[in-house]
């Protein structure tokens, strides 16, 4: 059987760091093993494409949730990469780390080395922005992020109207103090998508103790007593197995790194039993703690402003979007869908904000789905720091059935008002005088929602996910986590989890660029645990 040193288990935001800092010494083997295909869908890198990918059966794994009690027993779509990339590969691009009391709550409870001033230099590690290098940021690193390259005129009028209400203009919202509105920079450079794959693993792929094998589902981690040895994978229909001289590391996401564990007899003893799976290590809190973003989608007709609908509806509009791009990779192309920002609080008791508006200048009845025959906009809003919590369970024995997904969302009073308050600042926000004559109609809620029972009806009928699930395998140190503050799998050894289910708790903002810096992070403390 082949032996590497390091085993990683998907090739997404956290397997393509860890791949590729794990590797870099030439000391250690490792093998980057990815369920999807190679990342050569041109859609992939196009921004753009994000509509391409959002269901395309190859690269997205296109899960639904269970019916949701708040969501009108409605089952929610839940896109997640599938391939070399992972779901950096098919997310919406936007640059945003969170705020700095976010990892000082995880500091808190419990998790030393994680707090801000921890975990900034491995956000900097990582980051090649075409700003430069300052206090916040860096320019030496693999992954690229830049500003749009265009004004719109509607997200100008959106940024004046916000003003105009009292929102700070904000220039930065990865400096330390997210408050405000403003343009989003990108994950993006040259209009091109930087995925994780293109950031981390292209640049490793020559190096001779770096083996990465695509099409590789792995169904079960291998167990010697309680010490991971390895994993046994299927590719076409083969069953393969391969051996870690070190340690296994599952990357596989929030939905799969603690469906894997629970396939492997990692979970709740009774749960495992009732499923047939033979307990290995019972350890309740994994698939627990679920924790997502419910984006609700308020749109707008849009009057004297060409919208992205517009362009995308017409020959001509998308000959002329195809040729900015071609020529000189602007226009709508290199944005993808979202270009604009606010963070604000709406309720009293928040001390930082507590929701994030995503703009787009184009409208759809669902993320990625063909644009309304009208000129339209989006102001699609989210509460930060949601109580409601969920969770991750397999349905059985079979590595190939998706598992139960239950988010729970807004189960809590707080979750609820939010949702609701988040609506009445969005009416606020459309009402500002520059975005008079620009904001025709509203077409959802619709004039007619206006009490909180509208708005909270509006929320349970129309809300669905902004793609961030996390904290499934919560990093901590009491008895339902998962993984303590070294990532290391509690109770097991040589096994760790690094992706966004080790968050406890889900970060003020958008996933990608937090996960890549608990993948830097985690590669240091793997190669110290050699060292010791
Ligand atoms: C549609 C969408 C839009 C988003 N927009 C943004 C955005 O604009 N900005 C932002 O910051 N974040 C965004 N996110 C969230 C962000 O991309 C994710 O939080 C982040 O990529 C998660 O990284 P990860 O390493 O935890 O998992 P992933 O990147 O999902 O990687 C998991 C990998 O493991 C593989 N895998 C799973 N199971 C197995 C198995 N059994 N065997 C082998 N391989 C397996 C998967 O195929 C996948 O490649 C978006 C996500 C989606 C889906």
């Amino acid at each position: 059987m082949t032996v590497y040193d390091y085993v990683i288990v998907g090739a997404g935001s956290a397997g393509c760091v860890l791949a590729n800092r794990l590797s870099a010494s030439g000391r250690h083997s490792v093998l980057l093993l990815e369920a999807g295909p190679v990342d050569n869908y041109p859609w992939i890198h196009v921004p753009i494409g994000y509509g391409k990918t959002m269901f395309h059966p190859d690269y997205n794994w296109g899960f639904y949730t269970d019916p949701d009690p708040g969501m009108n027993n409605r089952r929610i779509y839940w896109p997640r990469g599938r391939g070399l990339g992972g779901s950096s590969s098919i997310n919406g691009l936007i640059y945003v780390r969170g705020q700095p009391e976010d990892y000082d709550r995880w500091a808190a409870a419990g998790n030393s080395g994680w707090g801000w001033r921890d975990v900034l230099p491995y956000f900097i590690r990582s980051e090649k922005n075409s700003r430069g290098v300052s206090a916040w940021h860096g320019a030496a690193g693999p992954l690229a992020c830049s500003d749009i390259p265009e004004r719109h005129p509607l997200m100008d009028a959106i940024i004046r109207g916000a003003m105009e209400i009292g929102i700070p203009e904000n220039h930065d919202f990865n400096a330390g103090n997210q408050e405000g509105v403003g343009y989003y920079q990108l994950f993006t450079e040259h209009g091109m998508r930087c995925s994780s794959a293109v950031a981390y693993v292209n640049p490793a792929r020559n190096r001779g103790n770096l083996r990465v094998v695509i099409g590789a589902h792995a169904t079960r981690i291998v167990f010697d007593g309680m010490r991971a040895v390895g994993v046994e994978y299927r590719q076409q229909g083969f069953t393969h197995a391969v051996r870690a001289a070190r340690e296994v590391i599952l990357s596989a996401g929030a939905i799969q790194s603690p469906q894997l564990l629970q396939l492997s007899g990692v979970g709740r003893a009774a749960m495992l039993q009732e499923k047939g799976v033979p307990v290995v290590h019972d350890l309740s809190g994994v698939g627990e703690n679920l924790q997502d973003h419910l984006q609700l989608r308020v749109m707008f007709k849009v009057g004297n402003v060409t919208t992205t609908n517009d362009e995308l509806r017409s020959v001509w509009g998308r000959m002329r979007m195809g040729l900015k791009w071609a020529l000189f990779r602007t226009g709508p192309l290199a944005i993808g869908i979202n270009q604009g920002g606010l963070f604000t609080k709406v309720l009293p008791e928040s001390v930082t904000p507590d929701i994030q508006f995503h703009f787009a200048t184009l409208s759809a009845d669902m993320a990625g789905a063909e644009p309304h025959p009208w000129p339209g906009c989006t102001f699609s809003v989210c509460q930060l720091r949601p109580e409601s919590r969920g969770r991750v369970a397999i349905r059985s024995r079979d590595p190939l059935e998706a598992p139960s997904i239950q988010p729970n969302y807004l189960s809590t009073a707080l979750d609820q008002r939010c949702a609701i308050e988040s609506l009445r600042f969005s009416r606020r926000l459309a009402a500002a005088p520059s975005l008079r004559g620009i904001l025709i109609d509203e077409y959802r809620p619709g004039p007619q929602a206006n009490s909180d029972d509208d708005f909270l009806a509006f929320a349970r009928e129309h809300g669905a996910t902004i793609f961030h699930p996390s904290g499934t395998c919560k990093m901590g140190t009491d008895d339902t986590a998962v993984v303590d503050p070294r990532l290391r799998v509690r109770g097991l050894a040589a096994l760790r989890v690094v992706d966004c289910s080790v968050m406890p708790t889900l970060v003020s903002g958008n996933t990608h660029a937090p996960v890549t810096m608990i993948a830097e992070k985690a590669a240091d403390l793997i190669l110290e645990d050699v060292k010791s």
